[in-house]
């Protein structure tokens, strides 16, 4: 199981690299990144936030899993929605981030076949937030200053209570 990468990880703010050929090692990153994201319960997870920058991301709103590789949003909607986030890198925290509200998204699948899907609400949603994380992007970038501060905060006060509490090493 790979740990998943927080704030101040250097490798969060990098910008993947496109993969080139889905080789074995990618199918086994896909296998791993999928297990990893369900694990922690999240809906989506991008390659950089458990240190590899390839750009693939797994997303899964709910029984629909996806494979992303070299995703690219090729159209949108001139709508804007703003709702509140959340993100594995972030523990604890949620910020409100304004997402187009429809879009188009191009990329390969894990067969290597090219798909474009349209996608609005919750999915559109999950697929431009872990586009952002392949250009080492955080939901925190996009915040405002005040709402950055208190996601800090909030993030350092878990790391806090998880990381450093002796009550802790026994819930493990
Ligand atoms: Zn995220």
């Amino acid at each position: 199981m790979f740990k998943v990468r927080t704030l101040g990880d250097p490798v969060l703010k990098e910008k993947t690299r496109p993969v080139k050929k889905i080789t074995p090692e990618i199918k086994a990153l896909i296998q791993e990144m999928a297990k990893t994201m369900y694990e922690q319960k999240g809906v989506g997870l991008a390659a950089n936030q458990i240190g590899v920058i390839d750009r693939l991301a797994v997303i899964d709103p709910g029984n629909d899993f996806k494979v992303l590789i070299n995703p690219e949003i090729i159209w949108k909607n001139k709508k804007k929605i703003v709702e509140e986030e959340g993100c594995l890198s972030l523990p604890s925290v949620t910020v409100k981030v304004p997402r187009w509200e429809k879009i188009k998204v191009r990329y390969q699948d894990e067969n290597g076949k090219t798909v474009v899907l349209a996608a609005e609400g919750l999915l559109a949603r999950i697929i431009q937030h872990e586009l952002d994380h392949l250009d080492g992007c955080l939901i925190i970038d996009r915040a405002t200053e005040e709402e950055k501060k208190q996601a800090i905060e909030a993030l350092n006060a878990y790391l806090l209570r998880t990381e450093f509490s002796p009550a802790h090493s026994h819930l493990k």
